[in-house]
């Protein structure tokens, strides 16, 4: 290598200086979850979501599922099984989807395909699962934790979260406390972020709520279900016969998560 002039350094152009994009390194056996409901846009900057196929305690845990005790079996599952953001955090639209990514993801292949009966032509048929398959209403670009939001009766100005796991929590703990609230009104007052830039415990913005005009209330139930991020559970089966898709209703039964082994 020649000895550099002073002409070869003035004339060089300097160079840009490159941030480090630090990405979070993949944990063993886990693989990033790209495609979540939110589009990672009501999380910290930088966050990356990883899961992993299930394991057979897991399984049998979610295959004991049933209306009482859903959200905790899921939630605990969850807490194993996901990495990269506090389960707590997470949108339930997100959480959701990660169970299905979970479920597709475990058990792949033709064995453990789901029976299917088209509703046009009445053909038994089967279909393996995939999350490809799932309707998402993504997130509504419109929607944003900093939007003022202003009740026509009132002067109230209101912004609003999405609902996430430790609102779900909250909400169930409060109707344990008291059975007889409303659960819609709870689970709005569940995602009010702040009132006139105040944040308040539950209770107090339930009870605010009840005492609001009921034009004030159904108008904001009415903008909060346009903005808010839903996963459709339905599933789009096409007939191998009639070759009419069917949307199908998903639910999570014990046999989806613990299919029966078929060898034919
Ligand atoms: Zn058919």
């Amino acid at each position: 290598m020649g000895k550099l002039k002073l002409d070869d350094i003035e004339t060089r152009t300097p160079q840009p200086i490159v941030q480090d994009t630090v990405l979070p390194k993949i944990p063993d056996g886990f693989f990033p979850i790209d495609a979540l409901p939110s589009k990672m846009k009501l999380y910290p900057e930088g966050t990356r979501i990883f899961s992993r196929p299930l394991k057979i305690l897991e399984v049998k845990q979610l295959s004991m599922i049933n209306s009482d005790n859903f959200n905790e079996v899921i939630n605990a599952v969850l807490e194993k099984t996901v990495k990269g953001i506090d389960i707590g955090d997470l949108i339930i639209a997100d959480k959701l989807f990660i169970i299905f990514w979970q479920r597709a993801n475990t058990y792949k292949g033709d064995s453990f395909a789901i029976e299917h009966k088209c509703n046009l032509c009445g053909e038994e048929s089967k279909y393996n699962f995939d999350v490809s398959q799932l309707s998402l209403i993504d997130i509504n670009d419109k929607f944003s934790v900093d939007q003022d939001f202003a009740l026509k009766e009132s002067s109230d100005i209101l912004t609003f979260t999405q609902l996430t796991v430790k609102n779900e929590i909250n909400t169930s703990e409060y109707l344990k406390k008291d059975p007889t609230a409303d659960e819609d009104l709870l689970a709005i007052a569940s995602v009010i972020n702040t009132i006139n830039g105040q944040p308040h415990p539950i209770k107090y913005k339930y009870t605010w709520l009840t005492n609001l005009g009921v034009a004030d209330v159904l108008y904001l139930t009415q903008y909060f279900q346009s903005v808010e991020i839903n996963l459709n559970p339905m599933l789009s089966v096409a007939c191998s016969k009639c070759g009419g898709l069917a949307e199908t209703p998903i639910s999570f039964r014990p046999e989806f998560f613990l299919p029966e082994y078929r060898t034919e």
